[in-house]
């Protein structure tokens, strides 16, 4: 074992590789993920992956088993219908809800259960929907239906209030809310509709930032709805009663809300981030209680009892799992999860979260303590790591900028471009998270509304505006995830963006003879090999040129797919641009 790995396992070792379930993590990587080979893939955040025996299970089942449409009255049908109602339950135990007060509703993601909750909530112009700054934008797009409907909007900062001794963080006391206010686009009330001095208003929060990894307090969902009148002071409140959404699309991976503990409205997951597949299917967890406001408009087959073609008569169905899947639930998706489940309730959520979260702060040490020869910092982490703070948790998520020896930033795009080279697979930009990639970067209004007007769309190559970045690199972890992965990737960052004092005679600089005569007659006698030449291709698909000799690094050619193509105002060059090259840009060679 080399010695990184073991000083590893000497600060982290106890949580590290599920020593304590059947398999541990060198097993499951070997036996299950062997499409991992050569590959370090950190965007778990973006999509978690399948296990070889989840697929199989999978397959074995949709090929032993007759599934009919749930909404037929046959036996095939019935099947169906038990199998739907078990992963309804397997949702609810995920979140530890009992099914005497929630119901899990399938929809085709965590986007389409927002959606539903927008277009359904019992919105009126004295209604507020009330969001912090950090979420996702299937989130923030709720607000159209409550700006739609003549309610206000307005984002929130959540911070804690000055840190006295004996108050506990989990009061109201403790949390202060900077709320900013969106203009509200139909002031007047809708005809007919007098003023009651009640509403319904919501809230929405995600478990875990899918920006940051910051992971909010639950204890928000009894302060908001316990205590909301007293700490919402300023804009006009009005008084009713306030219900609490939490977007669990990334949290629920590693950390599901205990919804016994915390009594949410609304949760939404989504189950490729949990277990890799199938995509296309989510949940909205709902209180039965707060089901019961909810106002469907459309019906459809599958949420409908009874209607007339030819005059205004529906009845809709009665139980609330029925009333909201419109049509046919994808049935065999939903088939599917029990082998997902199956896999994380082995290895169990607890000890996933104990091993995620060790390696994303192992990374986070190691980024931190990078230096470049000048001593200037490397790395910019973002997201809050202050123990005391009410967001003091975070989950496996490292996002981050690079900086030069001078201070400027590296682009986001460069980082991922030679990553991508390097086989390891992260996400940069936004990540669909406006709210935290601003609050994180520091970039104001006027900042975000003249990178748009430059330009700058979400995944544009844009990476620096004005010397500052447009958003930011991520690498995320999965239950499956290594510490190899974790120090591949310190090892690329180390290689490819710090600066290390000049010395010769070190491995890493450039030699122009690859190895002396003597060692190639050693290695002529003993193999059939030779080689004859080196063609140097610095671009793909383009033409070569020939050297003599090329230096060697540890892992073969130096600096072999480790460079790109760079435009002097910082465009890469991919293969799908590869046309503009010659229509008048230039461009320049960005090696490490
Ligand atoms: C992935 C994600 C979503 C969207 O989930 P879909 O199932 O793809 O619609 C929403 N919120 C957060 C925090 C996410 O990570």
């Amino acid at each position: 074992m080399n010695t990184d790995k073991e000083a590893f396992l000497r600060e982290f070792g106890n949580d590290y590789g599920y020593p304590s379930a059947p398999f541990n993590i060198d097993q499951i990587r070997a036996s299950q993920f062997k499409r991992l080979d050569g590959l370090v893939y950190l965007d778990h955040a973006g999509s978690t992956l399948y296990s070889e025996s989840q697929m199989e299970a999978v397959l074995n089942d949709l090929t032993t088993s007759v599934y009919g449409n749930p909404h037929s009255q046959s036996d095939t049908s019935l099947a169906t219908c038990d199998i739907v109602r078990e992963a309804r339950q397997q949702v609810l135990d995920h979140c530890n809800a009992s099914p005497k007060d929630y119901k899990c509703i399938f929809t085709s993601g965590a986007t389409a259960a927002l959606k539903l909750v927008g277009e359904a909530f019992p919105w009126s112009s004295e209604s507020n929907f009330m969001y912090t700054m950090e979420n996702h934008n299937s989130v923030l797009g709720i607000r159209e239906y409550a700006l739609d409907r003549g309610a206000s909007a307005f984002a929130i900062d959540i911070e804690e209030a000055g840190h006295h001794g004996g108050v506990s963080r989990n009061t109201s006391s403790s949390i202060k809310v900077s709320p900013r206010p969106i203009q509200r686009r139909n002031q007047a009330r809708f005809p007919g509709e007098a003023p009651t001095g009640y509403a319904h208003n919501l809230f929405a929060f995600p478990s875990e930032c899918n920006f940051s990894g910051v992971r909010f307090s639950l204890d928000l969902v009894k302060i908001i709805k316990e205590d909301a009148e007293r700490i919402l002071t300023g804009p006009p409140f009005y008084k009713g009663c306030w219900m609490v959404l939490i977007d669990a699309a990334k949290g629920c991976a590693t950390k599901p809300p205990d919804l016994s503990k915390y009594p949410a409205d609304f949760v939404v997951i989504s189950f490729y981030k949990l277990f890799g597949y199938p995509t296309g299917l989510g949940a909205l967890i709902v209180r039965s209680e707060a089901a019961k406001l909810l106002k469907k408009t459309y019906f459809s087959g599958g949420t409908v009892a009874a209607s007339i073609a030819d005059i205004d008569f529906v009845k809709r169905r009665n139980d609330i799992e029925e009333l909201f899947e419109d049509g046919t639930a994808s049935f065999l998706s939903i088939a599917s999860i029990r082998h997902g489940f199956k896999l994380l309730n082995t290895i169990t959520i607890s000890a996933i979260s104990r091993h995620t979260s060790l390696l994303s702060t192992y990374v986070r040490k190691q980024l931190l303590a990078l230096r470049h020869d000048n001593g200037s910092g490397v790395c910019m982490l973002y997201g809050g790591f202050s123990s005391e703070k009410l967001c003091n948790e975070m989950g496996p998520i490292v996002t981050f900028n690079l900086k030069r020896p001078d201070g400027s930033w590296f682009g986001y795009r460069e980082v991922e471009k030679l990553a991508s080279l390097s086989r390891i697979q992260l996400r940069t930009g936004c990540f669909c998270n406006p709210g935290a990639c601003a609050k994180y970067l520091g970039l104001s209004h006027s900042d975000l509304l003249s990178n748009i007007e430059a330009g700058h769309v979400c995944w544009d190559d844009n990476d620096i505006i004005h010397g500052k970045p447009t958003g930011a690199v991520r690498v995320s972890f999965g239950y499956m995830s290594t510490f190899e992965d974790a120090k591949k990737f310190i090892d690329f960052i180390v290689s490819s963006f710090v600066s290390v004092p000049y010395q010769s005679g070190q491995v890493h600089l450039p030699r122009s003879i690859p190895y002396s005569s003597e060692g190639r007659e050693r290695r002529l006698s003993t193999t059939s090999f030779r080689l004859k030449s080196i063609t140097i291709y610095p671009i793909k698909s383009c033409a070569g040129f020939s050297v003599e000799g090329w230096p060697l690094s540890n892992t073969g050619l130096l600096h072999d797919r480790e460079w790109i193509l760079k435009s002097l105002t910082g465009e890469i060059l991919t293969q799908k641009k590869g046309s503009s090259v010659g229509q008048g840009k230039r461009w320049e060679v960005s090696a490490p």
